[in-house]
């Protein structure tokens, strides 16, 4: 007989739902402090240095202010904020703009407003160096105003405190101020429910496997758990803190590092409960599979199309075989990073040079990186990382471009130039001058000179010429003889009268036109 399914349950359900801390993170332009204001809210907070050990980056960090938990994403830098949105993960409440006052808004400012606005983000403005010589409190409010988000002191509603990351001045009102505006907020979640979060940062820890730092959204993360995230299973061995502490649970807004993974996950994936281990690991073969399956379709999608090719996609394969493709397998110290810059590898645009990765990775560049690269004729890119021992010299045998850089930017213009390397010089031409035949001086044995006068710029021995004759081209090659009276000379200008001899051509006919080019080899763009 058929079971009776039980109703589903709600998890979001107003009943279950339970105040949580929020999850703060910190956005605004390169140099305005937002990383020393992280370190500073980090050291400031009597947990930090409790029992446990030693304070490590997990991405994240919790501390307790006036009672009151509050988490804080320590991952500054607009790039990992961008890539959890793109995944659909938007794991923060409230955004601290950290704008210098010695500085005011910069586009990153902007843009990081932005971010803030499309994610739903409640903003309290840090206006930091208020130490600083040049420091500008009211031109701040002002900019804040004319953005839309004046300050309360101006008669608008954005909190704005004014801070010193780098002296801790007003550090706690920052605080007060984040608190005030959750509970606004009225941050709830359910802490009964099956538990699912977000990761943050993943990463292979040395002796302990695949390590990831998660984010808990609803439910409790507890030791024995076993999860689900994408092609990835876990069963929790250890959950601990930001200070080294382990934890038993993790309620939600709790950040915290998992190990127990079958594999790195990725970051801004969401991983769910699974009821044992055996059935998470079951659900990640089936994903595996599943993309197996869903690329082999895509595949064959592909391959029927081009048997229905028109024209046009005719040309356009021909013109796409003949488009060069660099490619790159990418190492980098965090897994976040490498998404990071993935993401940033495929913004590059070109026409004539694609971009393929056959491979990534979290950790230094290995000797198996480069033998990997070597038979796939890639290219390994490296973000700050190191390289592993004897990795140059076998690069240097297989002839492999290693490149590496710890500035994003840098690496990324690197990249460029490797895939503008594939290509082949372009040629360009460029007139020197003209010159126009006024008589013919035969040499004898059938070889014959031209007695010109050059009309415009210069003639140079050893450049192109081009005879012209009614309009059309009847010789093209080097000039190989240039003289001024008897005298062999390199360069004839205008205005003056010149014999000259094209290489393997006699048949000169008065009033034929000769031109004279120079032909250079320019590196191609992309
Ligand atoms: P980020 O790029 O936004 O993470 O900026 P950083 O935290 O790295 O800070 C950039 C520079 O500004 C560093 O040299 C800091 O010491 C300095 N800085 C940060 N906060 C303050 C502050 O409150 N006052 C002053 N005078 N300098 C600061």
């Amino acid at each position: 007989q058929a079971k009776k399914k039980p109703a589903k349950v709600d998890d979001d359900d107003p009943r279950f739902l339970k105040p949580r801390p929020p999850v703060v993170c910190i956005l605004g332009h390169v140099d305005h402090g937002k990383t020393t204001l992280l370190d500073t809210i980090r050291q400031s907070n009597s947990a930090a240095g409790e029992a446990g050990g030693i304070t490590q980056h997990i991405g994240a960090y919790q501390i307790v202010h006036n009672g009151q938990k509050i988490s804080f994403i320590d991952t500054p830098g607009h790039a990992a904020f961008s890539l959890m949105r793109e995944r659909g993960a938007n794991i923060t409440d409230i955004a601290v703009l950290v704008v210098a006052a010695d500085d005011a808004f910069k586009p990153q400012t902007e843009e990081a407003l932005k971010f803030a606005n499309e994610a739903n983000n409640a903003i309290v403005v840090a206006i930091n160096k208020i130490d600083a010589k040049g420091a500008n409190v009211d031109r701040v409010k002002q900019q804040m105003q004319e953005k839309g988000i004046a300050p309360e002191d101006w008669g608008g509603e954005t909190i704005a405190v004014e801070v010193s990351a780098l002296k801790g001045t007003n550090i706690e009102d920052l605080l007060d101020m984040i608190l005030l505006q959750a509970e606004v907020l009225e941050l709830q979640a359910n802490p009964t429910c099956p538990v699912s979060g977000i990761v943050i940062e993943s990463q292979v820890q040395v002796g302990r496997g695949p390590s990831a730092s998660v984010m808990v959204e609803r439910g409790t993360l507890k030791v024995g758990d076993a999860l689900l995230c994408g092609e990835v299973y876990c069963k929790v061995k250890s959950l601990t803190d930001a200070n080294g502490k382990s934890l038993k649970s993790a309620p939600p807004a709790t950040p915290v590092n998992v190990i127990g993974w079958s594999d790195i996950p990725d970051s801004g994936k969401r991983f769910s409960h699974q009821k044992n281990e055996k059935a998470a690991k079951r659900a990640a073969a089936d994903a595996l599979q599943q993309r197996k399956l869903d690329a082999a379709a895509a595949k064959e999608e592909a391959q029927r199309n081009q048997g229905a090719a028109t024209v046009e996609d005719l040309f356009a394969a021909i013109e796409n075989q003949q488009k060069k493709c660099l490619k790159i397998i990418v190492k980098s110290d965090m897994h976040g990073s490498t998404e990071a810059l993935i993401n940033a590898l495929k913004a590059i645009e070109s026409d004539k040079v694609d971009l393929e990765i056959i491979g990534k990775g979290v950790g230094m560049i290995t000797k198996n990186d480069i033998t990997l690269a070597s038979t796939g004729g890639a290219a390994v890119i490296g973000f700050n990382v190191r390289l592993d021992n004897g990795v140059q010299s076998l690069a240097k045998h297989h002839e492999v471009r290693i490149v590496q850089h710890s500035i994003i930017y840098e690496l990324i213009d690197q990249v460029e130039e490797c895939m503008a390397d594939l290509l082949d010089a372009e040629i360009v031409e460029k007139k020197l001058g003209a010159t126009e035949i006024r008589q013919v001086f035969s040499l004898g044995k059938g070889r014959s000179v031209a007695g010109c006068m050059v009309t415009e710029g210069l003639i140079k021995r050893g450049a192109t010429a081009r005879v012209m004759r009614a309009g059309t081209c009847v010789h093209e090659s080097k000039i190989d003889t240039l003289k001024r009276f008897k005298d062999d000379v390199k360069e004839v200008r205008a205005g003056y009268e010149c014999g000259l001899h094209v290489a393997g051509f006699d048949a000169y006919e008065e009033g034929d036109l000769i031109d004279c080019f120079s032909v250079e080899e320019v590196r191609p763009t992309l």
